[in-house]
C-alpha cells in the first residue's frame, strides 16, 4: 500500500505512520527523520536545510524532493511506503505525483489527520527527548517518572529546538499557509479520507485503518 499522511506539526503522524508501516509491512518515510539525520552527519543537505528548520520553515522544494523522490524510486519502498511529512507544498505534491506516474504505482490513499492548533500546540511544546536513545516524553500526557530524566538510560532530556514555543507558532503558520491547500489538492484527485485527530493515540490508529480499508 501506498499512503500519504497529512497534518499539522504535532498531530500524531510520526507514530502513527511507523506503527502503520510496520502493519502494512511497507517503508516509513519521514521527510524530517531524514533531515534530522542529515544534520547529524553535517551533510551539504543537512546544513543547507538546518536555517529553515531551526526557523519553523519549510527547506525548498527542489532540495526536498531530489531527497525523498530518490528514497521512493528505490528498492526498498517498491513493496509500499508510509509518506510522514512529505509532500507538504503543492510543487511537491505534483513533483511527487510525476514520480509515481512514470514508475505505475500511484498513491493509493491520503489520510488527512486534523487536530486544533492549541492540542498540537501543547504536544509539541511538551515534547522532550532523549538524546542518547531517542526515548520521547510528554510533560502532558506521558511524563517521566523523574523530571527532566530518561526513564530508560538516566540522561538528561532536552527540547527540540524547533520544539520551543516561538517556532512551534512559525511551524503552524507554515502548515495553514502551505501544507493546508493539499487536502484539496488530493481531495479533488478522490483520494482524501478527513479524520479527527484530537483523540488518544489507539483511537486514531483505528480510524486510519478504517479509512486505509475504504470504511473511513
Ligand atoms: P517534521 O519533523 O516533519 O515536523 O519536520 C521538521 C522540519 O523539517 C520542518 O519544520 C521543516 O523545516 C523540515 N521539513 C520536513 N519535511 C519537509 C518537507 N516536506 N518540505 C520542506 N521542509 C520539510
Amino acid at each position: 500500500m501506498r499512503l500519504v499522511l497529512l497534518g499539522p506539526p504535532g498531530a500524531g503522524k510520526g507514530t502513527q505512520s511507523s506503527r502503520l508501516a510496520t502493519e502494512l509491512r511497507a517503508v516509513h518515510l519521514s521527510s524530517g527523520d531524514i533531515l534530522r539525520a542529515e544534520r547529524k552527519s553535517q551533510t551539504e543537505l543537512g546544513k543547507l536545510a538546518q536555517t529553515f528548520m531551526d526557523a519553523g520553515s519549510l527547506v525548498p522544494d527542489d532540495l526536498i524532493l531530489r531527497m525523498m523522490i530518490c528514497r521512493i524510486s528505490g528498492p526498498e519502498a517498491s513493496g509500499g511506503f508510509v509518506l510522514d511529512g512529505f509532500p507538504r507544498t503543492i510543487p511537491q505534491a505534483e513533483g511527487l505525483d510525476e514520480r509515481l506516474a512514470m514508475l505505475k504505482r500511484p498513491i493509493d490513499r491520503v489520510v488527512s489527520i486534523n487536530a486544533d492548533d492549541s492540542v498540537v500546540s501543547r504536544r509539541l511544546t511538551g515534547r522532550w527527548t532523549c538524546p542518547k536513545d531517542s526515548s520521547v516524553f510528554n510533560e502532558s500526557y506521558s511524563p517521566p517518572r523523574r523530571a527532566g530524566v530518561c526513564d530508560l538510560c538516566g540522561t538528561a532530556l532536552v527540547r527540540r529546538k524547533d520544539d520551543e514555543p516561538q517556532v512551534v507558532s512559525q511551524r503552524l503558520t507554515t502548515y495553514h499557509a502551505e501544507t493546508r491547500p493539499l487536502i484539496d489538492y488530493y481531495r479533488g484527485r478522490g483520494v482524501l479520507t478527513s479524520i479527527d485527530g484530537n483523540a488518544e493515540i489507539d483511537d486514531v490508529y483505528a480510524r486510519i485503518v478504517a479509512a486505509c480499508r475504504g470504511n473511513g
